[in-house]
């Protein structure tokens, strides 16, 4: 069976990243024990990954590149922002140095009620300095691999828009 849209896959797979400064560095990956288990058209992953593995049927091995821009986009400056030491504080006026510490990922709430992701940069006298750009942004993404599985999904993984199962969701 080949990968097609709404077909269920399971992957090994490594990513490596690279910028044109530094060299690859290996980013994430998932071995042939703890597969990756995804529905085609569902992954949260780029547009581009998923085309690049259409077609594929297991067994088969892969190692493609996508862009930054087909990725995460670039860096933006503007996502990285100082926030009042005010928001991590609690009532009695105490900073929450436990989870606010350099390298850490928060969650803050904007006005409108969304969550972002943040990663704590430098901590200043008055103002954590916070980088709300995705983790991969500014990256090309390398991934190899192996197609290990695919199969139909269920009417009910299709309903849910994720795999249910080993490597999937349980509920
Ligand atoms: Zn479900």
């Amino acid at each position: 069976m080949n990968i097609a849209p709404e077909k269920v896959v399971g992957l090994r797979f490594d990513l490596h990243v690279s910028n044109g400064t530094t060299d690859r560095q290996l980013m994430e990956s998932a071995s042939e024990a703890n597969p990756f288990y995804f529905l085609v058209g569902h992954s949260g992953l780029p547009f581009e990954f998923e085309n690049a593995l259409i077609g594929l049927d297991a067994g088969k091995n892969f190692d493609f590149t996508v862009g930054m821009i087909d990725a995460y986009g670039p860096l933006e400056p503007e996502a990285i922002m100082d926030i009042p030491n005010a928001v991590f504080t609690d009532q009695d006026g105490k900073f929450d140095s436990e989870n606010v510490s350099i390298g850490k990922y928060l969650y803050l709430e904007d006005e409108e009620g969304q969550q972002h992701r943040g990663k704590v940069i430098g901590l200043g006298t008055d103002t954590v300095k916070m980088d709300f750009n995705h983790p991969l942004a500014g990256f090309d993404l390398h991934f190899s691999g192996a197609v290990l599985e695919v199969r139909n999904a269920e009417a009910e993984e299709l309903a849910h828009g994720h795999v249910h199962g080993p490597g999937g969701h349980h509920h």
